[in-house]
């Protein structure tokens, strides 16, 4: 444990990092392979391909339905209720955020990376992973299962409607295979229907990225969220995570008068540049042992390219196993979690039992779809509020 704690003032010893070779970015022009649409468009003006992909995301209702949808409470605590946690929109911002940045000093294609920043939750049901969880099980009892990636990919090329020339966004061929692939890889052989995203291959940098950037905002968000709700104490997080104590007790060196929550912002601030900083050495390193510095190679490599260094992922690994033990699936937020699995349950099996509940546009999916797919993808577009309604309107109290 000892060897995965940083050592102090580990965050003044920051040097500026040296790009990668040019040939390791996803070329962003209109030309690139990976800037190609299903339907043809023509290049805009000033704007790159991978920016109007970032933009239309951003357009989107399912953007802007993670405002209202749980990223780890499901009820908020306090009382009245904290209107200060993150939601599963904040969290989308803060791993924008530092997607940009990594992908910025990495020299990697920085609108591509807020793109795939941008888009890596809007596949998530309402009630975060319980709601997830719920309608998975759901689905399993008709031989399906729910992935929000691939979820995801569904609304992205059917679900959003904005378009007259096209059904879905039309996004490119990068942008829709790093939804996809940025935190899993699928087997060609079980997903027939992703031939075209490269199968046999890892994603280019700016989606692995993703997958870690995602990681390091909630690991960093929850700490200050699970400490500001009161369910973690700070003596609880600095007996269980080294990697938090040695940055608080170096906040607390650096200014022994500050308040006490100010103490805490300031171990966090450094706790978070440390991953963000380990992740960016770690991808300079192992891009650097590559053979041929091309973006080629990155997908043919042994393994993912984005990673932590081995002491970095243990001290990460500790983090997480503290917050699923005492934050995530903690006492008080367990009776959330069942709720939320209770109303998923009963508002599937109610649309299951009548689907002309079922609003128009989805009832006319079920020919294509099935019924239960069907289901799903109405019920995974909520937000948490609009669940709520919508299970009280059908019978759930
Ligand atoms: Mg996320």
């Amino acid at each position: 444990m000892l060897n995965s704690m940083p050592k102090p003032g580990m965050e003044r010893k920051l040097e500026p990092p040296a790009p990668l070779p040019p040939g390791i970015a996803v070329r962003g022009d209109p030309g690139s392979e990976l800037a190609q649409r299903t339907h043809p468009e023509q290049p805009h003006p000033y704007r790159t391909p991978f920016a109007r992909d970032a933009a239309r995301i951003l357009h989107t209702r399912a953007f802007r339905r993670l405002a209202g949808k749980t990223q780890v409470f499901t009820r908020l605590p306090g009382d009245p209720p904290g209107d200060h946690f993150r939601s599963r929109l904040t969290h989308t911002l803060e791993v924008t955020q530092i997607s940009r940045t990594l992908a910025r000093a990495l020299g990697l294609n920085v609108e591509l990376a807020e793109a795939l920043a941008l888009a890596h939750d809007i596949g998530h049901p309402p009630f975060g992973h319980a709601g997830e969880k719920a309608l998975d099980t759901a689905l399993q009892a008709y031989g399906l299962s729910f992935d929000h990636n691939l979820h995801a990919l569904r609304i992205v090329t059917w679900f959003e409607e904005r378009y007259p020339a096209f059904r879905g966004l039309n996004l490119t061929l990068g942008v829709k295979e790093g939804i996809v692939k940025h935190s899993r890889d699928y087997s060609a052989s079980a997903h027939p229907e992703l031939s075209e995203f490269f199968l046999d291959q890892f994603p280019p940098l700016e989606a692995q990225l993703i997958d870690l950037t995602d990681e390091i905002a909630y690991l960093t968000a929850d700490l200050d969220d699970g400490l500001g709700s009161g369910i973690l104490s700070l003596d609880g997080v600095r007996e269980a995570v080294p990697l938090f104590r040695a940055f608080h007790d170096d906040a607390l060196r650096s200014y022994p008068t500050a308040p006490p929550k100010l103490a805490i912002y300031e171990a966090l601030r450094r706790f978070l540049d440390s991953l963000v900083t380990d992740l960016m050495n770690e991808v300079s390193a192992r891009v650097g042992a590559l053979g041929e510095p091309t973006l080629a190679a990155v997908r043919r490599a042994p393994q993912r390219l984005a990673a932590l260094s081995s002491e970095m992922e243990a001290a990460r690994a500790v983090v997480k196993k503290f917050l699923y033990a005492n934050f995530y699936n903690s006492p008080g937020m367990e009776e959330g979690h069942a709720h939320a699995a209770e109303v998923v349950q009963q508002l599937f099996a109610a649309l299951m039992a009548d689907p002309s509940l079922l609003p128009e546009d989805h009832q006319a999916e079920i020919p294509t779809q099935g019924l239960a797919r069907t289901v799903a993808d109405y019920i995974a577009g909520m937000t948490d509020a609009y669940i709520e309604q919508l299970w009280v309107r059908c019978g759930g109290r």
